[in-house]
């Protein structure tokens, strides 16, 4: 067991995390960070399997997503955070000073700011992976622009309401949308597939998987299966966006903070108060509607605030 009680700990680095750790640092909270392997083993979070981002203010020429994310670390190391690479395995927040658990270590502390973020799901074939930066894509805000895909025939994947807006915001660069969704009937509300359905671009193809995304260096095609029927055809597209739906990392929390029936955290108003009395939530892991870099490194400025505010009127 760490003998001393930390004023803060914050799991998770993304940009929720690492702004909460800026702004605790800077309030001299000596915050103690844990940066999980959420991202396929790389602590940093979503940014770290982007490819561009162009969309973060500040960066007129567009910066990498991990190159990003080294940015985001080195600041908040510069203001005397501490960083441990590890995956906390359990939390009791059941009473104070709180516990969290990391590598058989027993740490305590007076707050907690949770930042552990989301991850879009995937489809789970071989060639997703195997493309994914050389065409495929889980965020349409994020990748839509690139070059590769102006003016070219895309595949939307989903029947929600993501997969109807991102189907929607795609058709601004592409030429097409071909709407991919296994049944015919929509989650999507009707406003949203009604919009989609007017747009000319758009072309809905229903009862239908993908059972191979094609190309070699690139995404080339797709094989689309007809899942009544058994036909199988095959498309040519610049793009493969999957639209089916985010799991927020929340596993940890069950038990401990109130959480959505949909497993998002459940913060209090504009603020990132959770059920628990000195645990804040910011990020992905409480936000399923912008999920974008930069709302999540807003709101974990709205945590640290909140945190730091809290951490004051408890005398700590
Ligand atoms: P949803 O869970 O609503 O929809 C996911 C879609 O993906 C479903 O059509 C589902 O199909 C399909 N799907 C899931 N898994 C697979 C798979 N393995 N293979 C093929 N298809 C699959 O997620 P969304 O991200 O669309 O929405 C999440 C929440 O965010 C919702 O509450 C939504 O209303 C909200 N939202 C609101 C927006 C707005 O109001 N502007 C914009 C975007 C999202 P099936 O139906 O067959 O299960």
């Amino acid at each position: 067991m760490s003998s001393e009680v930390e004023n803060v700990i914050i799991i998770g680095s993304g940009p929720a995390g690492h702004t909460a750790a800026i702004y605790t640092a800077r309030a001299n909270l000596k915050p103690l960070m844990f940066e999980g392997f959420s991202a396929g083993g790389l602590p940093g979070g979503q940014l770290m399997t982007t490819t561009e981002v162009e969309n973060y203010p500040g960066f007129p020429e567009g910066i990498t997503g991990p190159e990003l994310m080294l940015h985001f670390r080195k600041q908040s190391e510069r203001f005397g955070t501490r960083i441990l690479t590890q995956d906390v395995e359990k939390v009791d927040f059941s009473k104070r000073p709180f516990t969290v658990v990391s590598d058989g270590v027993v740490h305590k502390a007076h707050a907690v700011i949770v930042a552990t973020g989301a991850a879009a799901k995937w489809l789970g074939i071989e060639s997703e992976r195997r493309l994914a930066n050389a065409g495929v894509s889980a965020c349409a805000t994020c990748d839509g622009a690139l070059p590769a895909f102006r003016n070219k025939e895309l595949v939307v994947v989903g029947g929600g309401d993501t997969a109807m807006e991102e189907a929607q915001f795609l058709t601004r660069f592409a030429s097409k949308i071909l709407l991919v969704h296994r049944r015919d009937e929509f989650r999507a509300s009707k406003i949203m597939r009604d919009r989609a359905r007017k747009n000319p671009k758009i072309e809905f193809i229903v009862n239908t998987g993908i059972d191979e995304i094609l190309g070699d260096k690139h995404v080339t095609g797709v094989r689309l299966r007809n899942l009544k029927s058994g036909e199988v055809m095959e498309r040519p597209v610049a793009g493969v966006f999957i639209a089916i739906g985010h799991k927020p990392n929340t596993g940890l929390f069950e038990g401990q903070l109130a959480l959505e029936e949909t497993g998002y955290i459940t913060t209090k108003g504009k603020g990132s108060y959770t059920s628990v009395e000195g645990v804040f939530a910011c990020g992905d892991v409480q936000d399923h509607t912008y999920r974008q870099a930069v709302t999540a490194a807003g709101s974990g400025c709205t945590a640290a605030i909140d945190c730091e505010r809290w951490l004051e009127m408890q005398d700590k």
